[in-house]
């Protein structure tokens, strides 16, 4: 799961990124609004965390290019301008939460998760697919009631996939959120290849009913 967090004080954003690093999120962060807009060009997040007040505008100017570039981003506004003007206006403009400064990072995190649980997961708290079940609150997975060890990355890349039943995933969007953007930059995905391997051997082995398949050429897909 990747986060982008908009915010232009260099210690706010900081300590708000290592705070959802701890809770094993992806995190990439912008200072300002043309960054902002040039990376959700380019690339995709399951949320994004909205400053108002920066350098070179409002942060609800970047929420109306969203909107325009047609991206459905989770975002929650944190504002320290604790005006209901802002809140209203954001909500307006397609912006799913507000959270006032100063928050407590706790309540941070507590709104994110929710509200991937709720984009993922009509919000439950695990996700099921065959006989597999993710847990995303504490990491676990569970092949018919059995506890499934996994490694970090294969955990991330099932809990991908598990959100994306039968959906084709091309290697590059995979990368990209389980590794984080910088990864476009990688000559190949070959990185990929060997946590898939494991994580299917470990799949099968365990009796899972799904399987992440390979799409020849074009990535992999999640079925039953
Ligand atoms: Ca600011």
């Amino acid at each position: 799961m990747k986060i982008l967090i908009v915010e232009d004080e260099p210690s706010m954003r900081e300590l708000i990124k290592e705070s959802l690093e701890k809770e094993r999120f992806v995190v990439e962060t912008a200072g300002d609004i043309s960054t902002a807009v040039q990376k959700a060009g380019t690339y995709n997040y399951d949320c994004i965390l909205l400053d108002v007040m920066l350098p070179d505008g409002s942060g609800l100017k970047f929420l109306e290019q969203l909107k325009r570039m047609r991206k459905r981003e989770n975002v929650i506004i944190i504002s320290a301008k604790d005006s209901l003007e802002d809140k209203v206006l954001g909500l307006d403009l397609g912006a799913d939460d507000y959270l006032p400064k100063p928050f407590h990072l706790a309540e941070l995190n507590a709104r994110v998760k929710s509200l991937l649980r709720r984009r993922h997961r009509d919000g439950e708290h695990a996700v099921t697919v065959g006989n597999v079940t993710l847990f995303p609150d504490n990491f676990r997975v569970e092949v018919d009631g059995n506890p499934l060890e996994l490694s970090r990355k294969e955990y991330d890349i099932l809990h991908h996939f598990m959100n994306r039943p039968g959906r084709m995933v091309s290697k590059g969007a995979l990368a990209e959120s389980v590794w984080g953007d910088h990864i476009d930059q990688a000559d190949n995905f070959d990185f990929i290849y060997a946590q898939m391997k494991n994580l299917r051997k470990k799949l099968s082995e365990a009796g899972a009913s799904i399987e992440v398949k390979a799409v020849y050429g074009l990535g992999y897909k999640l079925v039953e």
